[in-house]
């Protein structure tokens, strides 16, 4: 198991939202940070953005009453401009993965992105379904291992 799936697995309980910044392979934290108090929005310096390129994000969504069960245009926004290899949303017992796969240029999908986010009553399965109608991205979703 990598320390990334080990760290994942105390994020489950998560009652504040917090993001790790792991090497590719998962076994280095690069850094860390979690949100303030009541504000479940994770915002990072510009080195820290640049540290963001090319590695993998995992964060979560407290299982509160206003929580996203998927990726928010924040969190999109955040993996196209910080250049992610990939976003991993931790989310109760479940971790989704969005993957680029590098083989195009994917930094057109953030206009695309913002006008889906401005149609009304986005729901979290027609998000779902936008990021599948691109096929630079990979969308998954699976289970964290308790033992
Ligand atoms: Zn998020």
């Amino acid at each position: 198991m990598t320390l990334l799936e080990q760290t994942e697995k105390t994020m489950i309980t998560d009652i504040r939202e917090r993001a790790f910044i792991f090497s590719p392979d998962g076994n280095t934290i690069l850094f860390n940070k979690e949100d303030y108090e009541g504000v479940q929005k994770i915002l990072f310096s510009e080195e820290e953005r640049k540290l963001c390129e090319g590695n993998v994000l995992t964060h979560s969504h407290p299982n509160t009453e206003f929580a996203f069960r998927t990726f928010t245009n924040f969190d999109i926004n955040t993996f196209f401009s910080c250049k992610l290899r990939e976003i991993r949303l931790v989310r109760g017992p479940i971790v989704l993965s969005l993957i680029h796969k590098g083989s195009c240029n994917h930094y057109p999908i953030l206009p695309e992105l913002n006008k889906f986010m401005e149609k009304k009553g986005v729901s979290e399965s027609s998000m779902d379904e936008f990021l599948r109608s691109f096929p630079c991205l990979s969308l998954t979703s699976q289970s964290i291992e308790k033992k």
